[in-house]
């Protein structure tokens, strides 16, 4: 890094908005901004720099930043305070930012981050206006001190960017192309990771199970996981967000084989129809998708599953949205994230009619996640007298509860001690609801 270190005692404040790619992308660049010499604060109010990474995948999420810079602007603190917005909302928009929030002076891409530190720089220098929102990247942002905020998992991104063209999805626009990192270097993080003392590595990509590994090796993503999970000191590795079309027997066989890896496959599947599925451009048929979950649910232990389902896209009838539901009871998941139908800029499916209005589509959301409550307390009350081992993540200290998580993504409440945090335990379930378990501990 060339440029010149920031002035002495300056601080900032990154706020993350959306997946927990952006919040992996914040402690990165949280790294950066350190590397220079800022100080990270808690608050906008006593921040130099304040940073905004925004999402756009669905309206209701890119409004979140105007609605922030709104309140921002009239507060008496924002003045002489340099205001970035990063991420794809940033993308999105371009040089507009600088019209619809003056007060705005770094708008870069999720594509540009390699340039962070130069366009700071710039500002460092008197610029009052700076962007980087180049997409025509071959670069993963690569940064030589990352601040991670959790200190036992930490998120570890392997690909970046996005080659699929689902009609509904905004991310090939905002973030780019797939750019793989090479596998030597992600097992070289790992290890690093592993001396600093965390336990639990999430390894992340818009569509992670997409990584080729652009070295001469040419490890398959299944040959990753096994290789990182043989590494000494991992307790639990977890990937995501993977795609049904790049989705092999491989995966499963590398779960199987490692039990590091945990027991726990997000899998979106969007829709139940294989017509609304051609329309959203998935590139998989209902039937399809069912091999891949009828393949992971053959494995020798059992595994949890989870995916993302929109309702009410563009032409979806009665019927189809039945389908969506009967592919939920038939794969049982354990939990399902699910949105409205939103269109979004440059997508396909702009082009198309949005045929199913907004109190339908509300009515089809609301239907499916009753549909899915009543699977989750099915499938979390068998689990009822059985000992599962948690990663504690937390204490509240109201409740004297210590809060762990379970190898398949189950919150697991016990009566605990702040000492216990960090720790892996083995918890006996006594209660269960549709979201969380409840338990007492086993043993020392
Ligand atoms: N890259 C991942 C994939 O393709 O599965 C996840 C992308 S996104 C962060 C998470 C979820 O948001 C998607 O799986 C999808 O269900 C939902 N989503 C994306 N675009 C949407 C839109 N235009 N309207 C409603 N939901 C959307």
């Amino acid at each position: 890094m060339s440029a010149a270190l920031a002035p002495e005692g300056k601080t900032f404040y990154i706020e993350t908005f959306g997946c927990q790619m952006n919040v992996h992308d914040s402690e990165k660049v949280a790294g950066v901004l350190m590397a220079r010499g800022y100080r990270p604060v808690d608050s906008h109010q006593e921040a130099d720099i304040i940073l905004y990474n925004t999402c756009s995948i669905r309206e209701k999420a890119a409004q979140k930043v105007f609605s922030r810079l709104g309140a921002f602007r009239k507060a008496r603190s924002a003045e002489n305070k340099i205001v970035g917005v990063l991420g794809c909302v940033a993308q999105q928009e371009g040089e507009r930012f600088f019209e619809r929030a003056p007060q705005v002076s770094l708008v870069c891409g999720s594509a540009s981050y390699a340039q962070l530190p130069e366009l700071l720089a710039q500002l460092e220098s008197g610029n009052r206006r700076v962007t980087g929102l180049d997409l025509d990247t071959e670069d993963c942002f690569e940064t030589e001190f990352t601040r991670r905020d959790n200190p036992f998992r930490a998120y570890l991104t392997i690909i970046e960017g996005c080659d699929q063209r689902c009609a509904f999805c905004v991310v090939p626009m905002t973030r780019g192309p797939e750019r793989s990192r090479p596998g030597a270097k992600i097992l070289a993080e790992c290890r690093r990771l592993l001396d600093g003392g965390y336990t639990e590595i999430q390894i992340l990509g818009q569509i992670v199970n997409a990584w080729q590994d652009p070295s001469p090796a040419r490890w398959s993503f299944a040959e990753l996981l096994a290789r990182i999970a043989e590494l000494r000191g991992l307790r639990r590795v977890r990937f995501t967000t993977s795609h049904p079309r790049y989705f092999t027997p491989e995966i499963v066989q590398a779960i199987d084989s490692h039990p590091v890896l945990c027991d726990q496959i997000h899998l979106p599947v969007q829709a139940g129809c294989t017509e609304v599925l051609a329309r959203m451009l998935r590139g998989y048929s209902r039937e399809e998708y069912l091999e891949k979950i009828h393949c992971i649910r053959a494995a020798r232990r059992a595994i949890s599953l989870s995916t993302d389902i929109i309702v009410g896209f563009c032409g979806e009838s009665e019927e189809d949205f039945e389908q969506t539901v009967s592919l939920m009871a038939e794969v049982e998941y354990d939990q399902v994230f699910s949105f409205k139908f939103s269109p979004r800029p440059n997508t396909a499916a702009l082009g198309f009619v949005d045929t199913v209005p907004e109190e339908e589509k509300a009515r089809r959301l609301a239907l499916l996640q009753e549909a899915q409550r009543q699977i989750q307390i099915r499938r979390n009350a068998a689990l009822v007298g059985q000992t599962l081992e948690v990663l504690v993540e937390g204490y509240q200290v109201r409740l004297g509860q210590a809060v762990g998580r379970t190898t398949s993504n189950r919150v697991l409440n016990f009566p605990g001690k702040p000492a216990d945090v960090g720790r892996y335990l083995n918890v006996k379930v006594t209660s269960a609801g549709p979201n969380s378990l409840v338990g007492e501990r086993i043993g020392d």
